[in-house]
């Protein structure tokens, strides 16, 4: 029951990851909760994010098990792959998870506000025309693509656009160097697209461990994927022949059929109206939180890719349920925690990482406390065939004791066994505690506990 005074206790602008699972977890508190969203329920993840994206991970992971199949004596002939056909079962599939996120909040009491949010004052939302008031506000609007500020620049897609392409394209040009560029160009690859990999710099990946960066970019190349540097996009034009690309220092590239921008998101925060609410937002438009995601308007709080931290879906939901704890679960002290959040970046072959990169251990340790374990594999499965994709196991460690600070992965399996090794790190594991843990044998993982 709301406090009488307002419609709601909780009003929630967004209806995905962050913002469903603080509405459920304030909710089964007894609060009044309504969910406000201006699209279809789930947000970025469910609909143009983790889940279609893993459904094409997977389904570029068994493109090249076909090929592998052939090494364990599978007579097999494979006649091409029906894109339309994955795509239509893929979107049935969001469509369902749609329906089950609708069905669960109806379940837990959480009113679903349909239609567009904006803020008329620090206590008032207007949704569509309509005005709700409440005690509290969780601001989680999460982001959406951005597209290069050149000439061109409205061509082509991005990351949604990928997600409604009805046919593989034959040639595509992926611009970008972080999680969404690698993934996409991966898939495509995977399912037989020519993919050029375009990045401004000198590699994928900027802010990862640089023994996976320089992993994945050797094993990208040897997939076939065309990975060109320290290109610095000026202009995108479409002519007869597709599309063409040119760079700062005049360099063209031409000839595709598609392009895709994959060079970051924007905070969902314009047309809000948070100037009305008094809420502040940095130059980027995201929207600074303290440690208990609280705004500098002490009753409206964000959690999320809107607060510009860590922008991944574990994250949002945790943020809020700790907040929901914290608010409405008697749980004074409930915040979360963004250090050491583990992450798995779903290229082929997939990165999993917890931890310090080398780099940021020995800046923020020292060179002399800091020593790194590092070994690189050929997993089993290959051993039968030619193509020898290889892996990588790195542990950063500091002191003397050889405390854990960064775990490093990349090859066949490490997005499922990392999680694991995410908790030991998180414990405060030592090099010792790794070397002490027996092997299971033989599998990848068994790589982390022994390395030399
Ligand atoms: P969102 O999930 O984006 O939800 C925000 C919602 O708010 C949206 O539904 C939007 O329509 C709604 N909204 C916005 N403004 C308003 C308004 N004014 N009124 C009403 N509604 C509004 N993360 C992972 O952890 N693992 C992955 O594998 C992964 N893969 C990804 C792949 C891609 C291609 C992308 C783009 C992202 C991926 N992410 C992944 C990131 C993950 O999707 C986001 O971190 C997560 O969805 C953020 O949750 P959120 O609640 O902050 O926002
Ligand atoms: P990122 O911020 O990760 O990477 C975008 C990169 O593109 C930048 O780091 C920059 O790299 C490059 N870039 C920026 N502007 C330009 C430009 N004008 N021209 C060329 N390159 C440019 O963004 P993404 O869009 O890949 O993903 C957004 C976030 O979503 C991720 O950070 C991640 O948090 C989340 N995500 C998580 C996934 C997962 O968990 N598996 C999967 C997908 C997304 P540089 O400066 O090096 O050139």
């Amino acid at each position: 029951m709301a406090s009488g005074q307002y419609d709601f206790d909780l009003i929630i602008i967004g209806g995905g990851s962050g913002g469903i699972a603080t509405a459920r977890r304030a909710a089964e508190y007894g609060q009044k909760v309504a969910v406000v969203e201006a699209q279809r329920l789930g947000g970025t993840c469910v609909n143009v994010g983790c889940v279609p994206k893993k459904v094409m991970w997977y389904a570029a992971s068994l493109a090249h098990g076909l090929e592998e199949a052939r090494d364990y004596g599978f007579d097999l002939s494979v006649h091409g792959h029906d894109w339309t056909a994955l795509k239509h079962a893929r979107d049935a599939y969001v469509e369902r998870l749609n329906g089950i996120y609708a069905r669960n909040l109806e379940k837990s009491g959480v009113t679903h506000l349909q239609g567009f949010g904006r803020f008329l004052d620090a206590h008032t939302v207007d949704v569509d025309g309509q005005p709700y008031t409440a005690e509290r506000f969780l601001i989680a609007t999460g982001g959406y693509p951005v597209r290069p500020d050149i000439p061109g620049g409205d061509l082509g897609i991005t990351s949604d656009g990928f997600f409604e392409l009805e046919e593989r394209p034959r040639r595509i040009a992926v611009v970008g160097s972080g999680y969404i560029a690698v993934e996409l160009a991966g898939m495509l690859r995977g399912l037989g697209s020519q993919v050029s990999l375009i990045v401004r710099r000198d590699g994928v990946l900027r802010d990862f461990d640089d023994s996976l960066r320089q992993a994945l970019s050797r094993e990208m190349a040897s997939d076939g994927i065309e990975l060109v540097t320290g290109f610095v996009p000026a202009q995108a034009e479409q002519g007869q022949d597709g599309y063409r690309l040119s760079a700062e220092d005049g360099r063209l590239l031409e000839g595709f059929d598609e392009l895709l921008w994959a060079i970051g998101r924007d905070p969902a925060t314009p047309d809000l109206g948070l100037e009305a609410a008094g809420v502040e937002q940095n130059t980027w438009g995201f929207i600074p939180v303290d440690e208990w995601q609280a705004s500098n308007v002490p009753h409206i709080f964000a959690v999320g890719d809107v607060t510009g931290r860590a922008a991944l879906t574990p994250v949002a939901i945790a943020a809020g349920r700790r907040l929901a704890d914290r608010l409405y679960g008697g749980m004074s002290e409930r915040k979360l925690d963004y250090d050491g959040i583990p992450t798995v970046v779903f290229s082929h072959p997939p990165i999993g990482t917890v931890g310090l990169t080398e780099a940021e251990a020995r800046r923020e340790y020292g060179d002399e406390k800091v020593r790194c374990y590092e070994g690189s594999f050929v997993a089993m499965y290959y051993a039968l065939g030619e193509r020898k994709p290889r892996g990588l196991c790195k542990l950063v460690c500091v002191g003397e004791e050889e405390r854990i600070v960064g775990c490093h992965a990349i090859g066949m399996g490490v997005d499922e066994m990392m999680q694991g090794f995410a908790v030991a790190v998180r414990m405060g594991a030592s090099k010792a505690d790794f070397d002490d843990t027996v092997a299971i044998h033989p599998t990848t993982a068994e790589e982390m506990v022994t390395l030399r």
